[in-house]
């Protein structure tokens, strides 16, 4: 069966290989269970139920609320080669007669159903009859009222499904978190005994930046010179500031679309069209855009203002590299986004109860902000997830910009503010510290004050910006002072600023530097871009559906000229390739004779290539599994796990035999640079691989360039967790700890320690845990004792203190239990 679905997955998709938990719920759906399958926006849901209709007979329905976005499955799926219709109420009745023909006509593997459909006598009449072997719901949260997508017809298919001849398998799909909203799928859409898998919500490909800084516009237009050729996104919070960017970007003769609430219509899909068939790159927009869009190549999101939870910015920077591809999220705070929430929120027609979860949910988002530590973990653990360690790729993580310390005119315009005694407002204090013989200033007597006139070398915009700054980073607060015009937000001290003051704190902000767009874009790239574009208008699909943007840049880096070489590249599968595999050869092939660029000295170049993103990329050295030459690796481990009597992965565990498969050593010294291979391993078994290695690249003609990885960390089939990171997940996932340390092949003791430094950690366990199973009650004693003695950091001492039997991981578990129970 596996490799059946790995024979779909590359013929129809192209794809290589599965992303985080997909195989495994495709596999639990074959084996006909239940399924509800919670993965992160762009985490490739639609592939977990479609693989598994392709594999079974029978009609799959997908029941899916997006109506805008059935018709680009649908597309997608046929450019796949894959038989598939929908059915909503944007057909005619011309079409969904035919579509209702063709179903009976079992033309059909999948359809998309909108659910008010399920209700139709007449759809249900032809469905009754026909074997249905999936229901797939989408979106699944719209079942509950705690979702923000509630939808009564879901409502509605339980009892559908009771009305078909036998009940397929049903199998539920949401990126929504939350307890209650998950509790609400389980019981309300009638699962028999299902499956749960989270698969994390983490997405590694999104760079979170955040930037407290009162110079938004700056930013903005900077960072959108540097990245117009790419595809993104800018979230505004109200139409008024929507329409503001929009016209400033139109000023300087930046192509970009608007969307909001207050357009018709018509204008909304027409501009939403053109985003999606990349005939403008960039579009400003309310949160009311997004919903429906499944664009995959979406290369940055900035968020003007700040969103009002957690929930809605994550879900709206999940728009960002649905690919896989690296992708960078922006949100410019300042502090008056959090007045504009509060004012949305009191605006908003939610009842009393509603409201005060929305200011707690905001208040969360703004601590977020504030937050010092890494906003990956922070987020994650929002939502409920452990992470551990840092994820090195948000602005918290990455120091970039250089730390500037700015304490000495933080203390000026605190002892100004702490001076004039009452709170003003910010042009006022401005005023004062720039020296302004504005009367109101000399009025009030401020010229007399030791701090008038102190901060003569800010521009007045630039001590504004300043003073905001300050505010953003909690060193300085608003209060807002209603009054018969509206609220009158004035500046005031907190506890901070008398730390900064008293010189207990300093005030550091780090320099705000716009990434360039970084991307291995070049000639070829936009030469291929632009024959996908002709192909996607010609054929009335999204340019996306022809190739993505990953695709098109690995072939414009590799060149690929033969049917072997294009299949090579993810993203291409079978049908593709017949369909348009020919045509980009050629274009390839056109642009290298125009070029007079030869193969030979391509591949010279692509290994130059190759040292140069080492040198950029210098902390990583990826690896990818060769999977034939694993399994014959295994079948070596088996043999020399049998001859000593031991577990396989005491010979070598799996990432050593990955990392040999895929890297190719030709020589036992090259052994050395293989992790997890010390001498006398390589002594042990260093032939034998070394042997297997040979014939293997001889037999399948492989040109192997080696390269040393010396101390960067190893990266295996793009999993970049430490095996301490992965067997926690799965913990949490609710896998035992002998499962977790079969899966990883790590000793049980290891696991273990694992969960020992996760509560040194200080952090709590969300597992299920009993320590006692490790010890008997009379072994308990003794342990202890002996830990008592020692300390529990001396495992050798307390272990050799205590009789043979007793083994290292009842230690451990002795040593674990004193803090779950403490
Ligand atoms: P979701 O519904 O979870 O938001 P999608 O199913 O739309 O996500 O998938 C997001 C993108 O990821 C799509 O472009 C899809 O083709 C791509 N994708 C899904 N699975 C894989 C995979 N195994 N390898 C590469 N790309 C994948």
């Amino acid at each position: 069966m596996k490799e059946k679905i790995l024979n779909i997955l590359q013929k129809y998709y192209g794809y290589k290989s599965f992303r985080r938990g997909q195989e495994d719920i495709i596999n639990s759906i074959l084996q006909g269970q239940d399924v509800l399958a919670i993965m992160p926006t762009g985490g490739g849901k639609s592939l977990c139920y479609q693989v598994p209709a392709l594999c079974m007979d029978g009609l799959t329905i997908v029941i899916s609320p997006l109506i805008s976005l059935m018709k680009d499955q649908v597309d997608s799926l046929t450019t796949m080669g894959i038989e598939a219709s929908y059915i909503n109420s944007s057909l005619s009745s011309e079409d969904y007669n035919q579509i209702l023909e063709n179903i009976v006509n079992d033309k059909y593997k999948i359809v998309y159903v909108a659910p008010e459909r399920l209700e139709s006598a007449e759809f249900l009449n032809i469905i009754q009859n026909k074997d249905i072997a999936q229901i797939a719901i989408d979106e699944a949260h719209c079942i509950s009222q705690w979702g923000h997508d509630f939808r009564v017809s879901y409502k509605k298919i339980p009892s559908f499904i009771k009305k078909l001849k036998t009940r397929p398998i049903v199998t539920t799909f949401t990126a929504t978190a939350s307890t209650e909203v998950r509790k609400d799928i389980l019981n309300m859409l009638d699962l028999i005994e299902p499956k749960i898998f989270i698969t994390g919500f983490d997405r590694e490909n999104l760079y979170i930046n955040i930037v407290k800084s009162s110079a938004k516009n700056k930013y903005l237009l900077e960072y959108v010179e540097n990245h117009k050729t790419e595809n993104g996104i800018i979230y505004a919070a109200t139409r008024k500031e929507v329409e503001k960017i929009y016209e400033g970007l139109l000023k300087r003769d930046i192509d970009v679309l608007k969307y909001h609430a207050g357009m018709s219509n018509e204008d909304r899909k027409i501009n939403q069209d053109k985003f999606i068939n990349d005939e403008v790159n960039i579009i400003v927009a309310t949160n009311a855009f997004g919903m429906g869009i499944d664009k995959p190549d979406i290369r940055w999101v900035i968020h003007y203002n700040m969103p009002q939870s957690i929930e809605n910015y994550y879900q709206e920077i999940g728009r960002a590299g649905r690919d896989g591809e690296k992708s960078e999220c922006v949100l410019l705070f300042t502090p008056g986004d959090v007045h504009t929430q509060k004012y949305l929120i009191e605006m908003g027609t939610e009842s009393v109860a509603r409201k005060t979860i929305q200011y707690n949910k905001l208040q969360q988002m703004v601590d977020l902000v504030y937050s010092n530590s890494c906003y990956r973990k922070s987020i994650l653990e929002y939502f409920g997830e452990v992470m551990l360690g840092k994820c090195d790729n948000c602005s918290n993580c990455l120091a970039e910009g250089q730390i500037i310390d700015k304490t000495l005119d933080a203390q000026k315009v605190i002892s100004c503010i702490y001076r004039m005694k009452r709170n003003y407002g910010l042009t006022m204090i401005v005023d004062v510290l720039r020296g302004s013989k504005n009367k109101k200033v000399l009025e009030a007597g401020f010229d007399k004050l030791s701090t008038y006139g102190i901060m003569k070398d800010y521009s007045n915009e630039g001590l504004k910006t300043f003073i905001n700054t300050l505010v953003s980073h909690g060193f300085l607060e608003i209060k807002e002072n209603p009054g018969s015009r509206g609220s009158f937000p004035t500046i005031c001290l907190n506890k901070q600023s008398l730390k900064v003051l008293k010189g207990e704190i300093k005030v550091e902000f780090k320099e705000v530097k716009v990434a360039k767009e970084s991307r291995n874009k070049n000639e070829l790239f936009e030469v291929l871009s632009d024959l996908r574009k002709a192909i996607a208008v010609k054929e009335k699909i999204a340019p996306y559906m022809v190739f993505g943007d990953a695709t098109l840049l690995s072939m414009a880096n590799i060149y690929p000229t033969t049917e072997e070489e294009i299949l090579n590249i993810s993203g291409i599968g079978q049908v593709k390739y017949e369909k348009y595999g020919q045509s980009f050869i050629n274009a390839i092939e056109t642009y290298m004779a125009d070029k007079n660029i030869n193969k030979s000295e391509l591949i010279k170049k692509e290994q130059n290539n190759i040292d140069e993103t080492e040198g950029l990329n210098k902390d990583f050295f990826e690896v990818k599994t060769d999977k034939n030459l694993y399994e014959l690796l295994k079948k070596v481990r088996a043999k020399y796990a049998r001859i000593e009597s031991i577990p396989y992965h005491m010979v070598m565990n799996k990432n050593t035999l990955k990392e040999i498969s895929g890297r190719y050593p030709l020589d036992t010294e090259k052994l050395s640079d293989i992790s997890g291979l010390g001498p006398k391993k390589i002594d042990k078994y260093g032939e034998e691989i070394i042997e297997v290695v040979n014939n293997y690249v001889e037999e399948n003609n492989i040109k192997v360039n080696w390269r040393e990885k010396k101390r960067k960390k190893l990266i295996i089939d793009g999993e970049s967790r430490k095996p301490k990171e992965i067997a926690l997940d799965l913990l949490n996932q609710g896998m035992d700890v002998k499962s977790v340390s079969n899966k990883l092949e790590t000793s049980v003791y290891s696991i273990l320690g694992f969960i020992y430094d996760y509560i040194k950690e200080d952090n709590e366990l969300h597992f299920n845990f009993n320590p006692s199973i490790y010890y008997c009650e009379d072994e308990k004693e003794l342990i202890k004792k002996s830990i008592d003695k020692f300390g529990e950091d001396k495992m050798r001492d307390i272990k050799k203190s205590l009789p043979d039997y007793i083994r290292y991981e009842s230690i451990r578990a002795v040593i674990i239990e004193k803090y779950i129970t403490a």
